[in-house]
């Protein structure tokens, strides 16, 4: 795909930021692109980088879909659900950002390392389009976490477990520290 097109993944994506706030001007090409190339990253396990790529793309099949093709599947929310949200939405990526208080508290302890006093709604706008900062670097790092943290939500919404905020940090810190080793080893 090329990257310096507005394209269907980018524009659901802002889509559910502008349902939060109507009056943002999101028009950044060059900042999506970025946040794709976080896809190429050869350091990162491919597993979590083909999640993100479904993500970027707007690809990821949560329960409301999966609900009607198998009969088995609740559509709610599995993060509501595990955390006892009373009537809870149905599954898909525009509840987590617009409507789910477990996905708030899965994405803040990250967030609140990476931008200080950052606001929830800044913090949504990160995780759906990508850092933008001067520092390059700093957005590689950012956005590498942000693939890290959207594998963690995926993976905690396929089980009964509760995950504390800490253990979001954890599972993210711990991945930062194999790839920093293993960038060391080569
Ligand atoms: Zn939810």
């Amino acid at each position: 795909m090329s990257l310096n097109i507005v394209h269907n993944g980018l524009l659901t994506r802002k889509k559910y930021i502008q349902l939060l706030d109507p009056n943002l001007e999101l028009d950044n090409v060059t900042r999506d692109a970025r946040f794709f190339s976080t896809f190429n990253a050869g350091y990162l396990p491919a597993t979590l980088r083909a999640n993100f790529y479904m993500y970027l793309n707007n690809y990821t099949k949560l329960n409301s879909q999966i609900s009607k093709f198998d009969l088995n599947i609740n559509p709610m929310c599995s993060l509501c659900i595990a955390n006892n949200i009373a009537n809870p939405e149905n599954e898909s990526l525009r509840h987590f950002i617009t409507n789910c208080v477990p996905f708030d508290n899965y994405i803040t302890p990250i967030y609140n390392i990476l931008v200080p006093n950052s606001s929830l709604l800044e913090k949504k706008i990160i995780f759906c389009l990508g850092f933008d900062t001067p520092n390059n670097s700093y957005n590689i790092l950012g956005n590498t976490c942000t693939l890290l943290l959207f594998n963690y939500i995926l993976f905690r919404r396929r089980s009964k477990f509760i995950a504390q905020p800490e253990q979001t940090r954890d599972f993210i810190l711990s991945h930062l520290d194999m790839l920093q080793s293993n960038s060391i080893a080569t």
